[in-house]
């Protein structure tokens, strides 16, 4: 199993687990089980990661005959649960495990879903129980902030964590740097980055570039570009994101000098991809790849949900789509960005009130985004998508994060 997922992320292991229990092979181990919720967890195969979390709570069963689930194998239930957007589950598994380590855990992961409140609770009641913090927690709080929007309360908690005599890492200047971001104090994350007493990874000065772009801040995202390229000259994101800083302002000639050095560097984009899981089959859809056997279906779909998600006054986002080309053309290239294929493919293969669960490899663009809301509403159907960064649950044209926290939706990029 280990060897089939070193390769690339692929369901031969699941196949495998189901081979091994098909064949009645003993369930306790639990490195196994770890393992393929791993699997589960990297691929978009949610009804396996309910099959073997039942086998989990079959072990817990276990428990009561003296066998302990071990946490190694929690924190991966955790993990599948949050990773396939069943919070619900891991809720209760919340509730019915009481470690300490599993509850820091489960905090980054309710950080990752956006619900900052319910994070912060936690760790209030942590504090009541005079439960020490340690750096994770600190890492789940601060993102926690961060998603909510929580500017007062993160500086807050960054002053603590000072106090206590915890050393940032960088993960925790990250949050920070998120935190400013989100808020659309551009100047102040700056700063912060400035006075930072360690070198600030690519990761941060990415963050700073997304949102440049979204503040139209074109200066200064050409001094963050120029940290990132000097850190990661190779990583073809980034000059995708230097590139659509230039898109959203219109700025063609700068735009096209990017291109033209990702051309001489050899660097080449990795273009969009989304999966989804039909009845235990995974399939994937490229950016603008119509190979797919069912392809005609597809863009019959396509055609039908454009029409009405247009008739109901949606204004395409032009500035999603990175090419010097006529608004026409624009919007049809919007229309085959591959997570809109992938859900569009569910629409045509499921009926409600199945979930549409769609991965993608790249974040979800800002155009995506509004139209899959609009998707949710039109179609009466609950829609998740995960993109590299995070989680985006979309019910009946609303989107969880819009629930809760204003504006936390603003790291895009295609
Ligand atoms: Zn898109």
């Amino acid at each position: 199993m280990r060897g089939f997922l070193s390769q690339s992320p692929s369901p031969e292991p699941i196949f495998l687990f189901r081979k091994l229990v098909s064949k009645k092979f003993p369930m306790s181990n639990t490195f196994t089980l770890a393992f393929v919720l791993k699997c589960c967890s990297i691929l978009p195969a949610f009804e396996e990661g309910k099959q073997v979390h039942k086998h989990v709570i079959a072990s817990g069963e276990m428990q009561k005959g003296g066998v302990e689930p071990d946490e190694v194998t929690m924190v991966s239930v955790i993990s599948a649960c949050a990773m396939t957007g069943a919070l619900g589950l891991g809720k209760w598994l919340h509730t019915f495990i009481g470690k300490k380590g599993i509850k820091n855990d489960l905090e980054v992961r309710f950080a990752i879903h956006g619900l900052a409140k319910e994070a912060l609770e936690t760790f209030a009641k942590m504090e009541e129980a005079k439960v020490e913090p340690n750096h994770v927690t600190l890492i789940g709080v601060l993102s926690a902030c961060a998603h909510g929007g929580l500017v007062v309360e993160g500086r807050k908690y960054w002053s603590t964590m000072l106090e206590s005599g915890i050393e940032p890492s960088m993960e925790h200047y990250g949050c920070m740097v998120d935190l400013f971001c989100r808020a659309n104090q551009i100047e102040e994350a700056y700063e912060f980055v400035k006075s930072m007493p360690i070198a600030p990874n690519p990761a941060i000065w990415r963050t700073m570039l997304v949102s440049c772009k979204k503040n139209k801040m074109f200066d200064k995202g050409e001094i963050v570009a120029d940290h990132l390229l000097q850190l990661e000259p190779l990583n073809a994101e980034n000059y995708i994101l230097l590139s659509s800083l230039y898109a959203s302002g219109s700025h063609w000639v700068k735009m096209s000098i990017v291109r033209r050095q990702m051309k001489e560097r050899g660097i080449k984009a990795v273009p969009g991809c989304s999966s989804i899981e039909i009845n235990g089959h995974v399939h994937e859809f490229v950016m603008g790849n119509w190979s797919h056997p069912e392809a005609k279906d597809i863009r019959g779909i396509i055609w039908e949900v454009s029409e009405r998600v247009q008739s109901v006054g949606h204004e395409p986002w032009i500035a999603s789509v990175l090419q010097n080309v006529g608004d026409g053309e624009k919007q049809d290239a919007l229309w085959e960005h591959s997570e809109r294929l992938a859900i569009a493919y569910g629409l045509l293969k499921t009926k409600a009130p199945v979930i549409i669960r769609v991965v993608k490899n790249l974040r979800v663009c800002v155009d995506c985004h509004e139209v899959t809301k609009t998707i949710s509403k039109l179609y009466d159907r609950e829609i998740i998508v995960r993109d590299r960064i995070r989680f985006h649950k979309f019910v009946d044209g609303r989107t969880i994060g819009e629930l809760n926290l204003g504006g936390a939706f603003n790291t895009y990029g295609e």
